[in-house]
C-alpha cells in the first residue's frame, strides 16, 4: 500500500480505481509505416468512435444544459463528415504518407485558421470547434484519452489541476472523488467539488503510475491510499456507514425551518451553477437559490450563450424553486474563470484585472443579453439580480440604468416580467468601506467571503502555496463582515453571506450575533447548517 497526503477541500470517503487525468500532449509520429489504405482505415475507425462519444455528450448536454447547448456536439459530428475536411486528411495519409493522427491534427489546424480569418463572428467561433473535434480524433488514435472522456466506470480522478471549465464538464455520475496535485482550497474547482459533495484533496503529490490502481480517498484525514489494505478498506466502509447515518439523521430536518432557539429565522439558500445543482438544492431542502453562478453556463458553452439559451436556464431555475427566492448573479467571468471565445488577453494580475462587472459595463450588448434573459425569467418565479465585484456606487447605478433600459425595451415588446430585487456582492474592501452608500442603491447585500479574503489579505486564492496564509477567519475579515451588516442595516438593506465561509459551523453563531440575515451555501451544507442554527440561542449572552 502507498499513501499520499494532501489538504482537504471536502470531507467524506471514496473507494474505487484511481484515474489519472492527462491533458498534456505527447509527440506523435508524422510519417507512417502503414499503407495509405491502412492509415485511412485507422482514421475512419477513430471517427466512428468520436461520433459515438459526441452522441453521448450531445445527450448529456441536452439533459443538463438544454437543446441549444447540445447543438454544438452535433456541429462537431457534422464536421467529421465534411467532404473537404475528409479530403484533406485522405490527401495527407495518401500522398504525404502521414500518420492519421498527424493528418487529422494538421487538417484541424488548417481549417481552424481558415475559420478564424472569416468576417462572420459565428464562423470565427467554429475555429475552436474544428480544433476540438480534430483533437478528439487524434486522441483516440494515439490512445491518449483522458480518464474521464474514456468510457469506464466510477473512479477517483487524479489531476495535476483542473480549470473550472474542465471541472464542470466532468461526468459527475462517475466521479467518486477528486485528488489534485495543484489547486488551492479556495479555488473555484474546490468550490465545485464541494457543490458536488465528493471527497476532495488538493496538494497531493500522486504518482502517474497509480493510474488504474485500486484506491481509497479519505477527505477528512487528508489521505489517499493506493492498493489499500483490507484494514483500511474496512475502516472506510465503517466511516461510510457513519456518514450515511448522519445524512439520514439530517433528513429529519427537511421541511423544518432554520430557526434559532429564541425564534430568529435564518433562511439558508443554495449556491448553484448548473441545472444539476438545482436538483441538489431541492434534494437538500434549500429555501431558494442564494447565488446562481451564471458564468458556468458561459464556461460550459463553446460560444456566447444567446438570450434564449440563458432565458431557458434562468426560467428553469426560477420554476424549479417554485416561488422561492432565486438570486442570479450576473456574469462573473475572468481571472480563473476563462472561456476561450471571450478572447480575454493574458494579464499579469488577472484577479485584479478585466473581470465580472468590469467586462459587463464595457461590453454593454453582452450584459444586456443576460439582463434581458433574467428579466424575462422573472415572470416565472421570484428572481433577484446580484452584481459581482462592485467597487463603487457609480458601477451599481450604471448597471441599474442598463437594467432599466432592458426593462423598457422588453415592456415595449410586451414581455412579461416580475418584480426583481437588486443585490450587490460585497467582495472587495472598497465595497465594505462604502457599504452605507451602496446600501442606498441595493435591496440586499451578499458578502462574497472568498474574494473578500483574497483582496483583504492580499492573497491570491488560486495559489496553493499560500493556503496556510489564506485565513477567512482572520479578524480583519470578521470585522469587515460586521461593518457591512451594520452599514447595510442602517440603510434598510438585508445582508447575507454567500462565500464558503457562510458554511463554517464554527462561525454560524458569530454571524448570527452580528446580525447576518441569511446564508447561501453549497447544497450539501444546507442541512448541517440548519441543524447548527436550530441549536443556537441568541437570547443568552455569548
Ligand atoms: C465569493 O467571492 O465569495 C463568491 C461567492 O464568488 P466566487 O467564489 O464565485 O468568486
Ligand atoms: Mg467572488
Amino acid at each position: 500500500m502507498q499513501v499520499a497526503a494532501g489538504k482537504s477541500v471536502q470531507g467524506g470517503v471514496a473507494v474505487g480505481p484511481l484515474r489519472v487525468y492527462r491533458r498534456e500532449e505527447t509527440p506523435f509520429c508524422r510519417f507512417s509505416s502503414l499503407t495509405p489504405a491502412e492509415e485511412w482505415a485507422r482514421f475512419r475507425s477513430a471517427c466512428g468512435r468520436a461520433r459515438e462519444e459526441l452522441a453521448g455528450l450531445c445527450e448529456k448536454a441536452r439533459d443538463e444544459l438544454g437543446e441549444d447547448n447540445a447543438a454544438i456536439f452535433e456541429i462537431h459530428r457534422m464536421m467529421l463528415e465534411d467532404e473537404d475536411y475528409l479530403d484533406a486528411v485522405k490527401d495527407m495519409t495518401g500522398s504525404q504518407s502521414a500518420t492519421a493522427e498527424y493528418a487529422v491534427r494538421a487538417a484541424g489546424e488548417r481549417f481552424s485558421a481558415a475559420f478564424a480569418a472569416m468576417e462572420d463572428e459565428y464562423m470565427q467561433a467554429r475555429a475552436a470547434d474544428v480544433m476540438d473535434v480534430s483533437r478528439r480524433v487524434a486522441d483516440i488514435l494515439t490512445g491518449r484519452r483522458d480518464a474521464f472522456t474514456e468510457d469506464g466506470g466510477p473512479a477517483i480522478l487524479a489531476a495535476d489541476d483542473l480549470s473550472p471549465s474542465e471541472t464542470v464538464q466532468l461526468d459527475r455520475s462517475r466521479l467518486l472523488g477528486l485528488v489534485l496535485r495543484r489547486g488551492s482550497r479556495s479555488s473555484h474547482t474546490a468550490i465545485l467539488a464541494r457543490a458536488m459533495n465528493i471527497p476532495a484533496l488538493v496538494g497531493v503529490d500522486f504518482d502517474e503510475s497509480w493510474d488504474g490502481k485500486p484506491a481509497a480517498l479519505d477527505g477528512d484525514q487528508n489521505r489517499v491510499y493506493i492498493d489499500p489494505t483490507p484494514e483500511i478498506l474496512a475502516a472506510m466502509e465503517a466511516r461510510r456507514r457513519e456518514d450515511r447515518q448522519q445524512t439520514a439523521l439530517l433528513q429529519e430536518l427537511k421541511g423544518r425551518p432554520g430557526v434559532t432557539l429564541d425564534g430568529r429565522e435564518i433562511p439558508v439558500y443554495a449556491n448553484a451553477g448548473s441545472a444539476g445543482d438545482l436538483e441538489l438544492a431541492l434534494e437538500n431542502d434549500a429555501q431558494g437559490i442564494g447565488l446562481f453562478r451564471s458564468e458556468f453556463l458561459y464556461l460550459n458553452s463553446q460560444d456566447y450563450p444567446t438570450e434564449e439559451q440563458q432565458f431557458r436556464l434562468y426560467r428553469q431555475a426560477a420554476e424549479a424553486m417554485a416561488g422561492k427566492r432565486t438570486v442570479i448573479r450576473t456574469l462573473d467571468i475572468g481571472a480563473d474563470k476563462q472561456a476561450g471565445y471571450f478572447r480575454l488577453e493574458k494579464e499579469a494580475n488577472p484577479a485584479l484585472g478585466y473581470r465580472a462587472i468590469r467586462i459587463c459595463l464595457t461590453r454593454k450588448e453582452l450584459f444586456k443579453t443576460q439582463l434581458r434573459a433574467i428579466l424575462r425569467a422573472s415572470a416565472f418565479g421570484s428572481v433577484s439580480i446580484l452584481f459581482p465585484m462592485i467597487i463603487s456606487v457609480e458601477e451599481v447605478r450604471e448597471a441599474r440604468a442598463i437594467l432599466e433600459e432592458c426593462r423598457l425595451e422588453l415592456r415595449r415588446q410586451g414581455a412579461a416580467m416580475g418584480d426583481v430585487e437588486i443585490g450587490v456582492m460585497i467582495e472587495t474592501p472598497a465595497a465594505v468601506m462604502i457599504a452605507g452608500e451602496l446600501a442606498e442603491e441595493a435591496d440586499f447585500f451578499s458578502i462574497g467571503t472568498n474574494d473578500l479574503t483574497q483582496y483583504t489579505l492580499a492573497i491570491d486564492r488560486q495559489n496553493p502555496k499560500l493556503d496556510r496564509f489564506y485565513d477567512p477567519r482572520h479578524p480583519a475579515l470578521l470585522r469587515m463582515i460586521r461593518h457591512t451588516v451594520e452599514a447595510g442595516h442602517r440603510h434598510g438593506c438585508r445582508v447575507g453571506i454567500c462565500g464558503e465561509l457562510g458554511a463554517d459551523p464554527a462561525l454560524t453563531e458569530t454571524f448570527l450575533r452580528m446580525g447576518v440575515d441569511e446564508l447561501s451555501v453549497s447544497p450539501a451544507a444546507i442541512l448541517p447548517l440548519r441543524k447548527q442554527i436550530r441549536g443556537i440561542d441568541l437570547s443568552v449572552t455569548a
